[in-house]
């Protein structure tokens, strides 16, 4: 898989695309966070949060 700025996408980068773009889109976190208008630590903080909700989209990195 790989982002639209060519970038390969980690399991991580794709599991966020999945819960915030529609349509299946993926992008790489740098992409996304330019896209939804937050921070890559934002984005990161995300990750976190749905791996302590045992989202089967992340893994620990
Ligand atoms: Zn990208």
């Amino acid at each position: 898989m790989t982002c639209l700025c060519g970038k390969d996408l980690t399991y991580n980068e794709a599991g966020l695309s999945k819960k915030f773009l529609a349509g299946g889109e993926l992008l790489c976190i740098r992409c996304l966070a330019k896209r939804l208008d937050v921070s890559e630590e934002r984005l990161r903080e995300k990750i976190e949060e749905f791996l302590r909700a045992g989202c089967k989209l992340f893994v620990k990195e």
